[in-house]
């Protein structure tokens, strides 16, 4: 199970984090992000086996959108 440990993605002003073992792999969090800062990760699956999501934290805005989005409560994005 420690494959499947959350994944934080950081910078000074927010954390974004996924967790890959509530994370379905739905694309949902990608479509809706409207900075495109979300993508599947090649390198790293989730708990089901498809590929988790990754953010590209200098894009990210912190709106929250993908959060309140993901069907799992997979995402969770804190503005330090
Ligand atoms: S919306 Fe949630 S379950 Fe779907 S890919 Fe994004 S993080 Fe995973
Ligand atoms: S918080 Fe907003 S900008 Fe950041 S990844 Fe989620 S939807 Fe995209």
């Amino acid at each position: 199970m420690s494959d499947f440990i959350p994944e934080t993605f950081s910078d000074n002003k927010k954390n974004w984090t996924n967790f890959s073992k509530l994370c379905k792999g739905c694309g949902i969090c990608i479509e809706k992000c409207p900075q495109k800062c979300l993508e599947f990760d090649k390198k790293r699956n989730n708990y089901y086996g498809t590929p988790a999501v990754k953010c590209d934290i200098n894009k990210c805005i912190a709106c929250e959108i993908c959060e309140i989005h993901c069907p799992d409560m997979a995402i969770r994005v804190e503005k330090k």
